[in-house]
């Protein structure tokens, strides 16, 4: 048996998003499951369209996401370089074994030549193909003109580990290019020379690449290579599900999700689950789960809707499994300034007051801002409150008077805040939807908070009896 070997691939042209994460994400799994080896190898050979600080954004991306790989252009291995711009060498013994076999010419055509041959076609409704066009006396390759593969067209039928049988017509199979003119490979050449020599087992990329997969078959047996396992992932579609997630339609920058508080495990789990489930209704999965029951057979054939409301509904979930101590580690960063002041045990209090409806660490300044402060008295949080507002300015200001009293007796457990605001819903009569609220507004002058007895038991007695004091004066 050979040992699993997956790769992810990405070319150095922008940052990481969604879906090129989930194309990693899915290549780990692969290899984990099966003890095998990931490797990361960077196709850097379109100079035109590389982006300066790709390559570390998208090394940086992994890391974030634990997809940490074996081989790779930072950490080297077996199979070096794995940067495709330091392997020109191997490409070019590669393409000299197609000459030598009467499978690779230099292409000795302008650009303009080929576009007349185009519109020609065009014209007569023909396809257009390159073979059609191939040189009676090509020149000899000397670098300077493209190297272009002689293919032998002819109908294919494969498999794919995610769409099932496959097949193509001849006209699929077509002359393309090996080396460009500017002395680097294409695409279509080097991978395929590169996962033999990496001895890749299972090719796991984007859909993207299928129409172009009759002519790889081409090349693959034109080298005498076996062919690998192919395993083809329909698109990240848009929230709509009609088109393919852009980076126009939003498609984020992953490290956009670190930088707003998405956890890691939720990255994985959610993008595992884009277009795969494990046959049952479970949505929430661990890393290790996921290793364990991953499948490239369950992967769907079309494309999976990104949906943000459920990233974020997944978030929470993950933020609520982990513990008080983790999550306040990795909140570090998230706090609000005033926060400074108070000590991390307060602010402990006070995370765990609202890890139940966290959903991403970029909230905490929000939904936590006045532990730390005296928000400004904002008397249209009353005017605006449907109950509150049928109450007058004398009726409001009693009511917070005696709460004002009965909370100074008060030694701000939690308990004893409870039993306490309890009582008072009996003495004045009063319904909690209009006194609690009216009790949460005068101490918080927040738009929302948790719990009332948990919420002034963590500001304590001093803070809380000074805002309902201020309260007083201001309505
Ligand atoms: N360099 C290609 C890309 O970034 C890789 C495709 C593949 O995985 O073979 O899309």
């Amino acid at each position: 048996m050979k040992i699993t070997r997956t790769r992810f691939a990405p070319s150095p042209t922008g940052f990481m998003h969604v879906g090129g994460v989930r194309t990693a994400l899915f290549a780990w799994l692969v290899a984990k499951q099966a003890n095998g080896k990931f490797l990361l190898r960077l196709e850097d050979t379109d100079k035109n369209r590389e982006v300066a600080g790709s390559a570390e954004h998208i090394m940086e991306s992994l890391r974030w996401l634990g997809l940490e790989w074996d081989e790779g252009p930072d950490i080297g291995g077996s199979h070096a370089p794995y940067l495709q711009s330091e392997r020109l060498d191997i490409y070019k013994q590669w393409a000299e074994k197609l000459i030598a076999s009467g499978r690779a010419y230099a292409d000795p055509y302008t650009k303009e030549e080929l576009e007349t041959f185009r519109v020609e076609a065009q014209k007569n409704k023909q396809p257009f193909l390159y073979r059609n066009h191939r040189p009676e006396n090509p020149p000899v390759w000397d670098g300077s003109q493209a190297l272009r593969f002689k293919s032998d067209p002819k109908v294919y039928h494969w498999e794919d580990a995610v769409l099932g049988d496959l097949s193509a017509g001849a006209e699929a199979v077509d002359d393309f290019i090996l080396i460009k003119s500017d002395g680097y490979p294409t695409y279509n050449f080097c991978h395929i020379v590169d996962d033999e020599l990496m001895e890749i087992t299972h090719v796991i990329r984007s859909q993207e690449f299928i129409a172009s997969v009759p002519r790889f078959l081409n090349l693959y047996d034109a080298l005498g290579i076996d062919w690998p396992i192919f395993a083809t992932l329909p698109y990240v579609m848009g929230a709509d599900g009609k088109k393919k997630l852009g980076k126009r339609d939003g498609a984020k920058d992953i490290l956009d999700y670190r930088k707003d508080g998405y956890l890691p495990e939720t990255m994985i789990n959610f993008l595992a689950t884009l277009g795969w489930n494990d046959g049952s209704e479970q949505e929430i999965f661990s890393v290790k789960e996921l290793i364990e029951k991953f499948s490239l057979a369950r992967v769907q054939r079309s494309g999976a809707a990104f949906d943000e409301q459920r990233l974020l509904w997944m978030n929470g979930s993950h933020i609520r499994g982990i513990s008080l101590d983790d999550l306040f580690d990795r909140t570090k960063n998230y706090w609000p300034e005033q926060s400074n002041q108070k000590s991390a045990d307060y602010k402990k209090s006070v995370l765990g007051l609202i890890q139940e409806r966290l959903k991403y660490f970029a909230e905490i300044p929000e939904l936590t801002n006045f532990f730390f402060e005296d928000l400004p008295i904002n008397l249209e949080l009353i005017t605006s409150n449907k109950q509150l507002k049928k109450l007058d300015n004398q009726q409001l200001k009693t009511y917070l008077q005696k709460a004002l009293e009965v909370l100074t007796d008060s030694d701000f457990s939690v308990n004893n805040l409870s039993d306490i605001l309890n009582n008072l819903l009996e003495t004045t009569g009063e319904k909690p939807g209009i006194l609690f609220s009216l009790i949460r507004i005068a101490t918080t002058w927040a738009p929302a908070s948790p719990g009332l007895a948990d919420t002034l038991s963590v500001l304590g007695k001093e803070t809380t009896l000074r805002r309902i004091s201020a309260s007083i004066s201001s309505i």
